[in-house]
């Protein structure tokens, strides 16, 4: 079994910390010399403390020598994403079930989120249900029915559709995708067990987006395969028409349970596991259904280039993001505070960039209190949308951020005054099943 114990960027002019994860046998290795074609070097702490104490003496560079199995055919030289594993050396491993981190054969918890090695997710009881055993099918429409006799204004309307659970990332023999489809399962499970959904919530019918409502958005014309476009079709269809049943005053607020996610897809090009900008799709299908102003809120741990890049010059469409950014070192680089949007657009775009990883709940209310809501309700939107990536959250391996489901509650709550409630919540990134679980069952439940 081949190791996947560090990440790297192919192109040494790209960042070099994109999304670097949070385990330490990851954070601890030097990756400057990675990057230059060379072996791995080992810092000091690895060298002298767990790494030495694991491998009875031997070094990485050991591994690197003795052991170097590079198999390069996993490569896609053109891809773009904002996770890149690299298998420079064997070592016995596993893989978290719970956030898909390396972790080393003698340790029985996962590093990163203390996941079990053995521990079979969605064999807990929480995980226990329709959606886990694959038999959404069979229910789909008899939830559907259900939803349309008890849709009210007060219900959240949800989108939903197993048919984005047959994306996949290209797949890497050597590490699990991060982006995968488990991440939808296993939050449709834990709505399932809160009785929220299927239950208080409202299913609305799944449709695929069409050309026409994409614009001048970005038209992929490669996909990884055709469950792919498949899926990025619906997650736009299914994000278009929440934000018109809201717009219509059907139902109040939405929540789309979506992938793949879109904050970084722009006018020009796909990126980091994104296809099509849900969230720009929402924001025009809104406007043509009435709303003259929309607010969009990032809480997605990485910039929304893409997103911005759509409404930077665009003054009926406010965005505010908050991300790590840390001198633009952090994936995908762009949304420093002076970003604010160009020409007509000036003023209309806001990002509060982290500086460090680390980030929790007070961080973000303070952010929320101090610079969110002051513009937002100055702005006075007909519709919010929130691009929720749950990657911000507490145990999130690319994340390392740590805002726990109550904070993701209290920030949806700030929010749901702003615009009369009227509120669509998107979900983006967050690779932690457990964490992105919970934050988003609290964030409907709110
Ligand atoms: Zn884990
Ligand atoms: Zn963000
Ligand atoms: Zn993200």
């Amino acid at each position: 079994m081949s190791a996947t114990l560090c990440y790297h960027r192919k192109n040494p002019e790209k960042k070099v910390s994109d999304d670097a994860p949070c385990n330490p046998l990851i954070s601890e290795v030097d990756m400057s010399n990675e990057i230059d074609g060379g072996c791995l070097s080992v810092s000091g702490t690895m060298e002298s403390g767990r790494y030495k104490k694991l491998q009875k003496g031997s070094t990485i560079q050991d591994y690197c020598d003795n052991e170097n199995n590079v198999d390069d055919d996993d490569y896609d030289e053109d891809e773009d994403s904002d996770w890149e594993p690299i298998n420079h050396f064997s070592l016995k491993k596993w893989f978290c079930c719970n956030c898909t981190m390396p972790n080393f054969e003698d340790v029985c918890r996962c590093d990163v989120c203390g996941e079990h090695k053995e521990f079979d997710i969605f064999g807990h009881e929480l995980f226990k249900s329709t959606f886990g055993d694959g038999t959404w099918n069979s229910l789909k429409d008899e939830v559907l029915q259900r939803s349309q006799a008890s849709a009210s204004k007060s219900c959240t309307a949800i989108g939903f559709d197993d048919r984005m659970l047959l994306h996949t990332e290209v797949v890497m023999r050597s590490h699990p995708h991060p982006e995968r489809p488990d991440r939808l399962k296993a939050i449709a499970a834990s709505l399932a067990a809160a009785g929220i959904f299927p239950g208080r919530c409202s299913l609305i019918p799944a449709r695929e987006i069409y050309p026409d409502e994409l614009g001048k958005l970005f038209h992929p014309d490669t996909y990884a395969n055709q469950h792919s476009a498949l899926a990025a079709r619906i997650a736009a269809g299914l994000c278009a028409d929440l934000a018109i049943i809201i717009m219509s005053g059907k139902t109040s607020n939405g929540f789309a349970l979506v992938r793949p996610p879109g904050h970084h897809a722009g006018t020009r090009q796909a990126m980091g596991f994104c296809l099509h900008n849900n969230a720009a799709v929402a924001a025009f299908a809104a406007q043509a259904a009435g709303a003259k102003k929309v607010l969009i809120v990032d809480w997605d741990v990485h910039h929304g280039n893409g997103t911005q890049e759509i409404f930077e010059g665009n003054r009926t469409v406010l965005y505010i993001s908050l991300h790590r950014h840390e001198h633009g070192k952090f994936y995908p680089g762009t949304g420093a505070a002076v970003e604010v949007g160009v020409m007509d657009g000036q003023g209309y775009t806001v990002n509060i960039p982290w500086s460090q990883s680390g980030i929790g709940d007070n961080d973000y209310i303070f952010a929320f209190q101090q610079i969110v809501l002051p513009i937002a309700s100055e702005f006075a939107p007909d519709i919010t949308i929130v691009s929720a990536g749950f990657d911000a959250a507490r145990g999130d391996p690319l994340g390392c951020c740590d805002v726990t489901p109550a904070g993701y509650a209290q920030m949806t709550h700030m929010l749901s005054s702003v615009s009369g409630g009227k509120l669509l919540v998107i979900l983006e990134g967050g690779y932690n099943l457990r964490s992105i679980s919970s934050s988003a069952t609290s964030v409907v439940k709110e």
